[in-house]
């Protein structure tokens, strides 16, 4: 065939009349419409029991939701998972930023996994702002547990009050051991006041600490190592291991001159290595130990009582407040009282009770 340039009727400027460009979106995707949609309760239920990780995860993100329409549904789930629920490990883990939580938890988490069964690893960080996108920071921080098809990782609640973070994630628990997760592990940041908070949800708490960082009397000043079942100190590597058996000393004799733990047991103190895999598994024996320990005394079954009597009182604790602060009047009522009580016109006791008194009469009014 001819080349058309060779036709006495070819210009050269002739455009071809080309191709329609590609849409840029799929016409052929099916909207997506199954993420947007709310399950029934007995759906999440079902799905939660079955082990289904994308289901749970959107359970959990129903509780962590504000909105009044996703309580009620994730409360209606909660109750229901409740009866399968109980049958787990649930491990606090603390320590200050830069003590090696992440990578320990890494490890750590591999070793129970090894030995079979699930592990959900949650987190306590009522100064984290933290959102949605940061699921993918929490996956590279715990590298390879993340890659584990039976862990499962879930960032701390978005910043709130403590207690509402708390609660939250001790609802997460609930879920996650109906989903069959039989180890539990919840991390916060050694910083402040959340360590009570975690320590009110866990069976055993655990302590990372630094050697040689000068602040190892911090713990006890804030009454964490009151709360420790276990000390470890990490980092025991290099020219660090004796720095960390000195430490892990002190840490001894400091225990000793504590009063007895309401469990009796007495808390250990060991040393590792998260980064090199050192001694991880003496670490997991000792928790071992304390668990054959608090079942075999009851105290097990005891704190978990108490813990759940604990979590009733906070949420009405929470909620009353939560309802005081948030009652339109109030707020005004706040406002004027407090110039009252900066210009010694009236004392703070009966400002409080004034407020107090208007706000139940009104409820009674409603
Ligand atoms: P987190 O803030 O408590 O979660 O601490 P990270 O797990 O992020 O660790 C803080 C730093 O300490 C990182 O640079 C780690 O690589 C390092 N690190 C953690 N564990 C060890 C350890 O066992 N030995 C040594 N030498 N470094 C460690």
């Amino acid at each position: 065939m001819e080349h058309p340039e060779n036709s006495h009727e070819y210009k050269g400027l002739t455009v071809n009349s080309g191709v329609s460009s590609q849409p840029t979106v799929n016409p052929y995707r099916k909207p997506n419409r199954a993420r947007k949609r709310l399950l029934s309760a007995g759906e999440y239920v079902e799905g939660i029991l079955k082990g289904n990780v994308s289901i749970l995860g959107q359970a959990v993100t129903l509780v962590e939701s504000t909105a009044d329409i996703h309580q009620s549904l994730a409360q209606e789930v909660i109750e229901k998972c409740l009866p399968h629920s109980g049958n787990s490990k649930r491990i606090g883990i603390t320590g200050v930023p830069g003590a090696g939580k992440s990578t320990s938890i890494d490890v750590f988490g591999l070793h129970v996994l090894q030995k079979g069964g699930k592990l959900a690893v949650l987190a306590i960080d009522p100064s984290s702002e933290r959102t949605r996108g940061s699921i993918l920071g929490d996956k590279t921080r715990m590298e390879k547990l993340s890659q584990e098809k039976d862990a499962f990782i879930r960032p701390s609640p978005s910043a709130g009050s403590l207690g509402g973070v708390a609660r939250k994630t001790r609802e997460t628990i609930v879920l996650c051991e109906a989903a069959g997760y039989d180890n539990i592990f919840v991390e916060t940041v050694g910083v402040g006041q959340s360590e009570t908070a975690v320590h009110s949800m866990v069976d055993f708490f655990l302590l990372i600490q630094l050697a040689g960082t000068g602040d190892e009397l911090q713990g006890i000043k804030r009454g964490i190592m009151e709360m420790a079942d276990g000390i470890v100190i990490n980092k025991c590597d290099g020219d660090n291991v004796e720095r960390a058996n000195l430490a892990a000393a002190q840490f001894r004799n400091a225990l000793h001159l504590f009063p007895p733990t309401p469990s009796r047991w007495r808390p250990e103190v060991l040393t590792y290595s998260g980064y090199f895999n050192l001694g991880i598994d003496k670490v997991w024996d000792m928790i071992d130990r304390y668990f054959e320990y608090v079942k075999k005394t009851g105290y097990f079954e005891r704190k978990r009582n108490e813990q759940a009597k604990y979590w009733m009182i906070e949420t009405i604790n929470e909620q009353l407040r939560d309802s005081f602060y948030h009652t339109p009047e109030i707020r005004t009522l706040l406002e004027q009282k407090e110039l009252r009580v900066l210009n010694n016109e009236q004392s703070s006791f009966t400002a409080a009770r004034d407020m107090l008194d208007f706000y139940f009469s009104n409820l009674r009014a409603k």
